[in-house]
């Protein structure tokens, strides 16, 4: 290979982001509990709409997203002029770290945080910078001992992926204050509607002109494949945002389901329900099991084992059951598995092959 091409510092030492596995040798339709997926799939009202809108696939899309930003603004009460709309949150949360972080700049996270942060700073040439947390939960004094005159960027996902644990509004309210004017504080709201009463940190960025709050049609909406996110933050950061993402960042089809899905709150709130009554099922179940858990906010759990022979040994014998979940030793947690919550009929199988892994240990 040629030493003359070489990318940006730091480019080469991102590893290669790792899904949920969705498939098992042999089985052809596995139970796929590992990327945190709506068991329910999407809004009946969202498909029909992708499908009409593939009817106009030789025309450009939209490249204000108005359509789509007015339902979100309609919905959630929030002025249209700053919300951005985005390929997935994750595009949206790239484009901070490119937009705001850069060679020198410190890009801090919690220690057990999403693994995508990391490459985020990585991909703008920052250094990423973690911050240790406290059984299992974000630590706001140790992301604020942590912040220098560096730090640009800080990430946190409330509720977090993978321990499923939320900080409280004073706690965030107190991260938020805390952080200087000179550095963006990102609330990933990935899993904000599975908090009861939580707005994702939309008062925040009232508050502050610092801090933006990204949400996502992946999770709740069940969207993952339509790839459509949005943010809201002040002003200047959205035209920040517009000024580096492409135009036609979001196809028409994309912006098409993802209005329709925003629009069917009866599907929405089926779902939050069905996630609310099944994550106590399964939360309720592992423990009786004697497998610790801690209380989830999101549609998943993290079952903690003994060890690490003991999760993967469990995960194979889940395997050998038809179900896929998620092994998290890459976010610091070799001896847990991450369950997304399925309707009752796959909490009933998990918590099946759990008792049988259990009785033949
Ligand atoms: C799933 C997830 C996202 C969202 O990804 P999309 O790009 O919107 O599909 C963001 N943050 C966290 C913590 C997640 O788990």
């Amino acid at each position: 290979m040629t030493t003359a091409l070489r990318p940006q510092p730091g480019i080469m030492d991102i590893a290669l982001y790792q899904g949920g596995a969705s498939k098992i040798e042999g089985q052809d339709n596995p139970l796929k509990l590992s990327s945190n997926e709506n068991p329910f799939g999407c809004s009946p009202l969202a498909s029909a709409a992708v499908s009409a809108a593939a009817l106009q696939l030789h025309r450009y899309p939209s490249t204000d997203h108005t359509p789509l930003r007015a339902a979100i603004a309609d919905v959630h009460g929030l002025p249209l002029e700053r919300i951005i709309c985005g390929v997935g949150s994750d595009e949206l949360l790239t484009l901070l770290a490119m937009a705001y972080a850069g060679p020198g700049d410190e890009v801090l996270y919690p220690e057990h945080g999403f693994s995508m942060y990391r490459i985020f700073a990585l991909s703008a040439g920052a250094t990423p910078v973690t911050a240790p947390e406290a059984n299992r939960c974000v630590d706001v004094d140790a992301l604020i001992a942590r912040i220098t005159d560096r730090t640009r960027l800080i990430y946190i996902a409330n509720p977090a992926n993978p321990t499923g644990t939320a900080l409280a509004a004073d706690e965030l309210a107190r991260l938020a204050g805390a952080v200087p004017e000179s550095c963006l504080l990102v609330l990933d709201g990935a899993y904000a509607e599975f908090a009861d009463g939580y707005d994702g940190g939309a008062a925040l960025v009232d508050q502050h002109p610092n801090v933006v709050m990204t949400r996502t049609f992946s999770k709740l909406y069940g969207l993952g494949g339509l790839r459509v996110g949005w943010a809201y933050a002040a002003q200047g950061v959205v035209d920040v945002l517009n000024r580096v993402r492409g135009p036609f960042n979001l196809s028409g089809v994309a912006l098409a389901g993802a209005e329709a899905a925003m629009r069917d709150r009866a599907f929405v709130d089926r779902c939050l329900t069905e996630n609310a009554e099944q994550r106590a099922r399964l939360t309720g179940g592992l423990r009786q099991l004697g497998i610790g858990c801690d209380n989830s906010e999101a549609n998943f759990v993290l079952a903690r084992f003994p060890d690490e022979a003991e999760a993967l040994a469990a995960d194979a014998h889940l395997k050998s059951c038809g179900i896929l979940v998620r092994l998290v030793k890459g976010y610091g947690f070799p001896q847990a598995l991450r369950i997304t919550v399925g309707s009752a009929d796959d909490v009933t199988r998990v918590l099946e092959a759990l008792a049988g892994f259990r009785g033949a240990a």
